[in-house]
């Protein structure tokens, strides 16, 4: 198994699989990773079948058939990548020290490589499930999730363990975000016309003042357990035309992360209750705001059938009760949650996601692999 695992990802991470956002203009997809991906599903007796929402932007869905009657499982994986700019060894795979190196090796193509160790484990012990496992190794997760929306709309299953990493802890939550415009509106004059001008710029700062009060606010709430309090920040702020003309309008983008419960009803909410605030003060103070993007956060219930699957497979994989977290950042988790699929995730160690060298540690992607063939056979059996 060590073997299989270990040139199952050297190949994974030898093939470019770099989203199209972060390939700096360079024709780039996931068309060849997810044909490696078939060729490997196929050889375990998987049937596979491919999602291509934009040309190019493939997925790859293989399903070991149960025999029937059974609870079904999916593994899930990304296999894009982030750029490899300035990266000394991007597509080596080279293992030194127990660490398999290469852009993906971390983030995440050793929790992909895990999910097909972990279908061989139970082919190879000639393992018979009455539900069926599958593995969704899907395209986009690294920009906009194009890949995950698309296999939701045809596959479903009865609960999911994704693999990004998260060194073989099981994490049960994560934060969401808002992308939140907001546009003060002035009137535009020459700067000697203070008796016509009015300066959207001098309104933004009003507002940012508010802004900066409610932030330390969110940050004092009761934290949730796992995730720990919501957050924002003021991202982009761009104002002004020029130094001789009145602004006649100012934009912000703020980003405000999300804990399990708020909604992005809520967000907007707080913050127009600042514009409104400051319109009731000041009759020429004008301002828009609007939601541009919302993810939603991610939360399993602790007493779903594959938390006690996952939990009760890492704690007899590592000899002691593995830890459980929540991750600050967006992942697919949210998507397949929203989708009613009760999910999980546990991943590989290593370091240096998006960073200029990453690498993946050998025996945590062994470990995960136990860990899932363990988690499918008590869930799907
Ligand atoms: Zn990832």
């Amino acid at each position: 198994m060590s073997d299989y695992i270990t040139s199952t990802l050297s190949e994974l991470v030898r093939t470019k699989s770099i989203n199209p956002a972060f390939a700096d203009g360079e024709p780039s997809d996931e068309r060849a990773i997810a044909t490696v991906l078939g060729t490997m599903m196929r050889a375990l007796g998987m049937e596979t079948t491919e999602y291509e929402p934009e040309p190019g932007r493939v997925s790859i869905v293989g399903r070991l058939r149960g025999s029937g009657g059974g609870k079904s499982l999916m593994l899930y994986g990304h296999i894009d990548t982030v750029g490899v700019t300035a990266m000394p060894e991007p597509f080596s795979a080279a293992v030194r020290d127990g660490r398999l190196y290469g852009r993906g090796s971390y983030d995440m193509k050793g929790g992909v490589a895990a999910c097909l160790g972990a279908v061989k484990t139970l082919r190879d012990a000639g393992t018979t499930l009455r539900g069926d496992v599958l593995i969704a190794a899907v395209a986009d997760e690294e920009t906009a999730s194009i890949g995950m929306a698309d296999v939701l709309r045809h596959v479903t299953a009865d609960a999911a363990i994704v693999t990004e990493p998260t060194e073989l802890r099981v994490c049960l939550a994560h934060r969401g975000f808002s992308w939140i415009e907001v546009e003060t509106l002035g009137i535009a004059a020459h700067g000697s016309r203070f008796d016509l001008g009015i300066d959207a710029n001098m309104r933004m700062g009003r507002f940012l003042a508010r802004l900066d009060t409610l932030e330390q606010q969110v940050r004092t709430r009761p934290p949730h357990p796992l995730v720990g309090p919501p957050s924002l920040h003021a991202a982009v702020l761009r104002g002004g035309t020029g130094t001789s003309t009145y602004a006649d309008h100012c934009r912000l983008e703020i980003e405000r992360r999300t804990i399990p419960g708020e909604t992005e009803d809520q967000v907007l909410d707080e913050i127009r209750a600042i514009t409104k605030a400051l319109a009731a003060e000041d009759r020429t103070f004008r301002a828009n705001v609007r939601a541009m993007l919302t993810r939603s956060s991610f939360e399993v219930d602790k007493n779903a059938a594959i938390v006690h699957a996952v939990l009760g497979a890492a704690e007899s994989v590592l000899g002691q009760k593995p830890a459980v977290i929540g991750e600050p950042y967006w992942m697919d988790a949210a998507l397949l949650s929203a989708a009613g699929i009760d999910t999980v995730v546990i991943g590989a160690a290593g370091a240096g996601a998006h960073a200029l060298e990453e690498w993946v540690d050998l025996e945590s992607v062994r470990k995960l692999t136990s860990i899932l063939a363990k988690a499918a056979t008590e869930f799907c059996a």
